[in-house]
């Protein structure tokens, strides 16, 4: 414990000497959220990344995140602590399998979900994060075919909210594809009065949401708006249990409960105290997208920035 309020000491103060900024997703351990100076779900962090006057960004969260960052803001440094920390549904799709997916449809509108390889973003029409990806979908013509890629759960979902024409690609992420309907039901039996408050990217069905009156899915800034916003007392919590966290510190009076404990990313974790300060030291691992890419990449998150 005293080791880690020395290191603490040292990050705000080397922080503080090179102009830096510490971003964190709700997704991170506990240590590490509570030293960033900034939370949140994929928008809210491309947000402040687009906004910040730091010199840098030291970014704790994954791979495709800091890659954001730094084609918003290529005038900054972005470090991300461990440069493993990648993300299984950004790896559910490679260039080439767009490029033969958009061959078959020449016509379609191209949605990609943040959680992809700046390659892939590069390639697309608009981005989404799960806060906005029906709110994106709603906002193409009713005539255009959509490819909506890699995460099919989030898909469904918003081709359910928008009632456009959408093709859904086959990829979904470890993590959330064992939350299911099954834990759903055996949670519920033992918190019957709870909100039930699910990240669009789990494995539950279309009949779980509709016959639950209770249920409501959301990003993770989401949930954390509406656990504040809420008069119930009690939430179950159908996403990575890093989301508790946050939740039980900005509601000390309600409960929180997981559907699933063991449903926790590894690649988030492995963002720690010792890393950061070894990023700030020695400023690595820094991401920088190639130039030809990035500039293709930020047409759409742009176009999806002005949307929301
Ligand atoms: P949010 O944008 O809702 O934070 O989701 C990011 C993510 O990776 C979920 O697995
Ligand atoms: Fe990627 Fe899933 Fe981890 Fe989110 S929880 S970062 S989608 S692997």
């Amino acid at each position: 414990m005293e080791d880690n309020k020395k290191l603490v000491e040292k990050i705000l103060k080397l922080k503080e000497q090179k102009n830096a900024v510490i971003l964190a997703h709700y997704y991170t351990n506990p240590e590490v959220q509570d030293i960033a100076d900034f939370l949140g779900d994929s928008l809210g962090l491309s947000q402040k990344a687009a906004k910040t006057d730091a010199d840098i960004i030291v970014f704790c969260g994954v791979h495709f995140m800091a890659e954001t960052a730094s084609i918003i803001s290529p005038d900054k440094k972005v470090l991300i602590p461990d440069l493993n920390a990648g993300c299984s549904l950004s790896d559910s799709i490679n260039i080439f399998q767009l490029r033969e997916w958009k061959k078959k449809h020449t016509n379609a509108v191209v949605i990609t979900y943040v959680n992809t390889t700046a390659e892939i973003k590069a390639e697309s029409d608009y981005c989404c994060t799960s806060a906005n990806a029906a709110k994106v979908a709603a906002s193409i013509p009713k005539d255009k075919e959509i490819l909506f890629l890699p995460d099919k759960h989030l898909g469904k979902y918003a081709k359910l909210v928008s009632g456009k024409n959408m093709l859904l690609w086959n990829g979904e992420c470890h993590v959330h594809k064992k939350i299911t309907d099954e834990q759903l039901i055996n949670a519920e039996k033992k918190h019957p009065y709870a909100d039930i408050l699910i990240h669009p990217e789990c494995d539950c069905s279309d009949s779980f949401i509709k016959n639950h009156k209770n249920v409501y899915l959301y990003s993770t800034a989401g949930m954390v708006k509406h656990a504040q916003n809420s008069p119930k007392k009690e939430f179950l919590i159908a996403t990575e249990v890093g989301m508790l966290h946050q939740l039980r510190i900005q509601n000390p009076d309600k409960k929180f409960y997981p559907v699933f404990n063991d449903a926790v990313c590894e690649y988030m974790k492995l963002n720690s105290l010792e890393k950061i300060y070894r990023t700030l030291k020695n400023e690595e691992f820094e991401i920088k997208v190639p130039e030809n890419i990035a500039v293709k990449a930020k047409l759409p998150i742009e176009r999806m920035l002005k949307i929301v």
